[in-house]
């Protein structure tokens, strides 16, 4: 399988994009490691249908805005599983709020687990990545297009994983290490639930008028971080139904 002999670590994989792409990841032969912030009883769901895929799985509690429980997800996953391969950022928090009310609190909140946290983890996993390994940012559709207002925060906290990957393409090359960003479109999440208030509107700007799968977002990760990818780096790869186009 493509992924066989891979670690991987996820963040935010007890639900949503994340657990898609901790079982579609295990599913191509990877053993998994991925954090969660507080549902513990999910994440052991996903825990076990990693290891009903035949591959060995840890669930790590560590809320991305904490830096030093970010670090010690890399440390835990590389102790448990003797290196890593694979890191996908992937756990964020959304925000909808006027932009002139938008209290500073949310600001912080948001940029402390949307960028920081994706920084640290990166930063972390650097040090530990083997030769070859895959850098995958989970970004957002509206760092392309913003649907209207009240995206300020969130649409700001997403750009910055654009820089950041452009520039560690070019900070991890010389390892044959490749750094990439998924923007998906609307995704049925709990974030994002496809029967929510907002979902008509979502699915009207896509071109292809629905929502998407988390297993089609975790399909482009797949790829990402499979040898079948090698020569691309620095890009950016949307999954969003023609939400941009
Ligand atoms: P969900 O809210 O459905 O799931 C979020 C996951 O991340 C959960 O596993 C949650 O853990 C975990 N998580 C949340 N906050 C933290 C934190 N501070 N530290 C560690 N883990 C955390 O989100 P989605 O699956 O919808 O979103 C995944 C990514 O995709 C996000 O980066 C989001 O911005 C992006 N995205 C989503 C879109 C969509 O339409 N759904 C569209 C574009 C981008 P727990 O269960 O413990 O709370």
């Amino acid at each position: 399988m493509a992924l066989d002999g891979k670690v991987a670590l996820v963040t935010g994989g007890s639900r949503g994009i994340g657990a898609a792409v901790a079982l579609r990841l295990a599913e191509d032969g990877a053993d998994v490691a991925f954090t969660y912030q507080h549902n513990a009883e999910l994440a052991a769901g996903i825990v076990d249908r990693v290891k009903q895929l035949g591959r060995r799985a840890l669930a790590i509690q560590a809320d991305s805005a904490d830096s030093a429980a970010v670090t010690a997800a890399v440390d835990a996953t590389v102790a448990e599983f003797g290196g890593l391969d694979i890191l996908v950022n992937n756990a964020g928090v959304g925000f909808v709020g006027a932009f002139d009310e938008t209290p500073l609190d949310d600001v912080d909140r948001v940029l402390a687990v949307n960028v920081r946290g994706v920084f640290v983890a990166t930063q972390a996993a650097a040090r530990e990545l083997r030769d070859g390994g895959r850098v995958i940012t989970i970004g957002s559709c509206v760092s392309d297009r913003v649907p209207g207002p009240g995206m300020a925060l969130y649409a700001t906290s997403k750009a910055a994983t654009i820089g950041l990957t452009k520039a560690l393409a070019r900070e991890l090359g010389g390892r044959r290490i490749t750094v990439n960003l998924v923007h998906p479109g609307p995704t049925d999440t709990d974030m994002n639930p496809a029967d929510g208030p907002y979902a008509a509107d979502q699915s009207g700007m896509t071109a292809l008028g629905r929502y998407g799968e988390p297993a089609e977002v975790a399909a482009t990760v797949a790829f990402l971080a499979s040898a079948e990818s090698a020569y691309v780096t620095g890009a950016t790869l949307s999954v969003d139904g023609g939400h941009a186009a």
